[in-house]
């Protein structure tokens, strides 16, 4: 299964003779065994099975070698939400002491979880502009430094992260490169392939697609060795003692340590897992994935180009468009096209912003991006409410940007959508 395509509809599942050619939904918390000796073997990590599925899931595993399969990894796992993704991503190898370097261009809501909850657990993080200097980004590094986060096209501001670069400064330090990957998707962008150790997703935007149930994954690359940097990550490369006195690496090698520990000690103890039926229909999301990007991205390059040359519009952020920062980036790792988002300021601010949203007939207002039916947002007075001018700015979010996350409606209809509401202003 070579093409992204085939990969997209058939990855992860091959049912056998009379199986059901659908994927299962294996609603059930519990799994039955025949003898107390069976089953304490799968405690033990010493056989594979299922157990309790607020660890694992058939059914929830299988859309999780989907995604894998997608992003070229060698293990992954769903999580309830994109944010349980993130935090377990870093909580996996960064504890109370630790340090992390994260792109300032990311989620609200991920730079809430990392700037505020996790240093309540004593994580410290230093976050970095994805345009900083080598120097800016050399000094971000201490000898406690865990990992290196940032988003491909970061949720709002659009910026596109040089993965090459933030990789090579991440392994110089024996850290990992943790991607979110989420507004590119594997379709438009593989950060694998360009050094990421560490793939996250919210499955609730593009994988979905639909507005229809929240998810997140995490994919390992299967590549960063921990074994190097023993010292730096002793909960994957010394001994378990809540699993036996299992030692990660040395039973499932560096292919798979990252994934198992995720998997046997933070899911069992926070529980943040995806129910069956979402992952089905996640699962019905990723099958059309391919061929929606497609048409995200055409909406949004013609959305972009249109809004760039009105007159009411002061400026657009979009890293199709020839004139933006961030075209040769977006060039050079995402050459079929980006995403489906687009960021733009009304001229006349907040007031005119609003005007012009409540005039949209097709996009509607949501907290939400990545849909199949248009959507908009005032992120500074919605998601990014709870930041102060400084941090707003820091994640790349003007008082006037507008987000427009074109969906996957006739391109004419969008355009005309639109040009009607700037009338109207
Ligand atoms: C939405 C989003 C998240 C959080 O995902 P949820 O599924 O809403 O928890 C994380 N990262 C990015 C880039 C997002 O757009």
């Amino acid at each position: 299964m070579a093409n992204i395509e085939t990969k997209c509809v058939q990855g992860g599942y091959t049912p056998g003779n009379g199986e059901p050619r659908q994927i299962p939904i294996i609603q059930s918390t519990t799994f039955k065994y025949d003898t107390g000796t069976d089953m304490g073997k799968l405690f033990d990590l010493e056989a594979s099975g299922y157990f309790y599925s607020r660890l694992q899931n058939p059914t929830c595993d299988t859309v999780a070698a989907k995604i894998c399969q997608l992003e070229g990894g060698t293990a992954a796992m769903l999580t309830s939400s994109g944010q349980a993704a993130s935090f377990f991503a870093i909580f996996n190898i960064a504890q109370a002491g630790d340090h992390v370097v994260s792109s300032s261009s990311i989620y609200g809501g991920t730079f809430n979880l990392f700037n505020v909850t996790m240093r309540k657990m004593g994580i410290e993080f230093t976050f970095i502009s994805p345009d900083c200097s080598d120097e800016e980004l050399e000094n971000a590094f201490r000898p406690n430094t865990k990992a290196v986060f940032g988003e491909t096209v970061a949720n709002p501001a659009l910026t596109v992260l040089d993965i090459e670069r933030f990789a090579k400064a991440a392994h110089a330090h024996g850290c990992p490169l943790i991607i979110d990957n989420t507004f590119a998707t594997p379709v438009n962008c593989r950060p694998f392939e360009w050094g990421a150790d560490i793939v996250t997703h919210s499955t609730t935007k593009y994988m979905d697609g639909h507005g229809s149930a929240v998810g997140g994954c995490i994919v390992d690359s299967g590549k960063f060795d921990w074994t190097k940097y023993a010292d730096k990550f002793p909960g994957l490369c010394t001994p378990d003692e809540s699993y036996h006195g299992i030692t990660y690496t040395e039973r499932f090698g560096i292919e798979g340590a990252y994934i198992t520990k995720a998997t046997a000690q933070l899911m069992r103890d926070l529980g943040s897992t995806q129910s069956p039926q979402s992952a089905f229909i996640l699962n019905l999301g990723l099958e059309s994935l391919h061929l929606r990007m497609k048409q995200h991205c055409k909406n949004a390059q013609a959305v972009a180009e249109y809004l760039s040359e009105h007159e009411k519009i002061s400026w657009v952020k979009y890293c199709g468009l020839k004139g933006d920062k961030d075209y040769a980036l977006a060039q050079k790792y995402m050459p079929n096209g980006s995403c489906g988002v687009v960021s733009f300021g009304v001229k006349g601010g907040k007031a005119a912003a609003e005007k012009f949203m409540e005039a949209l007939t097709i996009a509607a207002i949501e907290t939400h991006v990545a849909d199949a039916r248009s959507c908009c947002l005032h992120p500074a007075s919605t998601t990014h409410r709870q930041l102060s001018d400084e941090e707003l700015v820091a994640c790349g979010v003007t008082p006037d940007l507008i987000r427009l996350s074109c969906g996957i409606e006739g391109t004419e209809d969008l355009i005309a959508d639109i040009a009607q509401a700037l009338e109207k202003i």
